[in-house]
């Protein structure tokens, strides 16, 4: 609070880089990577002219690597910054790329920050119209310190409709709400569970708390991706869905918030 009552300081933006979008959530584990990754291949599947690239700021967890079926040393370019890794179009930047996958990060505060500087300063992206960024999870140090320095064009925050992860999206909100980051709205997660045998639907984390906190903050909701096999499966084998299911509802669902979003 202290950091945010000083006002903010100057933001620089990235090189080459028109828009930045962040993908954020108050809690781990509700499927923000797999927003962000699949929000990237959509805004590209939209409008091919476009180009979009996917900055994973997650340094404690980072999981583009992964889902993006990448891995490996970025170049350097002769003025000494790092090439993103390329796959299905998309320029990809993460922390993963950097580190042994199995290497536990254990940093202290000033290692993240000057790690976050590296990612955000010391990447050659060529000529971007999107850089979409993964943010860990929470409002700590990182989501500040991205916030402030560079300028973003709005938030997109992923929750499931559970309480605990709503009121940690609420916080997220008002984060960025406090350092001057336009909302964009909030996804709603893993809504609903549709058997695939008997096609009965389950709200196993409840049904519309994603909305209730919308109205409650007044935002929109940009979408509702459904719990589904076939999204577990395609980000766990590097093939997101997007792209590997691009006719599929759930692709379709990550390609309208695409729309939303710009
Ligand atoms: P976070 O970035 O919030 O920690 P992830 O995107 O890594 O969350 O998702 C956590 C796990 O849940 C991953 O295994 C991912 O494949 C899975 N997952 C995310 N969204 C869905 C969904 N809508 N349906 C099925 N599995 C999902």
């Amino acid at each position: 609070t202290q950091i945010m009552s000083r006002g903010l300081p100057k933001q620089k933006p990235i090189d080459g880089v028109k828009q930045v979008i962040v993908v954020a959530s108050g809690k781990g584990g509700v499927g923000k990577s797999t927003t962000a990754v699949n929000l990237a291949l959509a805004l590209s599947v939209n409008d091919s002219s476009k180009a979009v690239g996917l900055l994973d700021v997650d340094v404690y967890g980072p999981s583009i690597p992964k889902m993006m079926n990448l891995k490996g040393d970025p170049e350097l370019s002769q003025s000494n910054l790092m090439r993103p890794l390329l796959n299905y179009g998309i320029a990809c930047m993460s922390m993963g790329f950097l580190v042994e996958e199995t290497a536990p990060i254990v940093w202290r505060g000033l290692m993240v920050m000057s790690a976050i500087e590296k990612l955000l300063r010391q990447v050659d992206w060529g000529q971007l119209d999107y850089l979409v960024v993964d943010m860990p999870p929470g409002t700590g140090d990182v989501q500040l310190s991205v916030s402030q320095n560079i300028p973003i064009s709005g938030a997109v925050i992923v929750s499931t409709p559970q309480d605990i992860a709503l009121m940690d999206a609420h916080k997220g909100a008002e984060m960025f709400r406090k350092v001057h980051v336009p909302v964009l709205g909030l996804v709603q997660n893993m809504s609903v569970f549709q058997c695939p045998k008997c096609k009965h639907k389950t709200h196993i984390f409840g049904a519309d708390g994603a909305r209730r906190l919308a109205r409650t903050l007044d935002l929109d909701i940009l979408g509702d991706i459904p719990l589904h096999l076939n999204i577990r499966e395609a980000s766990d084998t590097g093939q997101p869905i997007v792209f590997s299911q691009p006719e599929s509802d759930e692709a379709k669902a990550y390609l309208r918030i695409a729309t939303e979003v710009v």
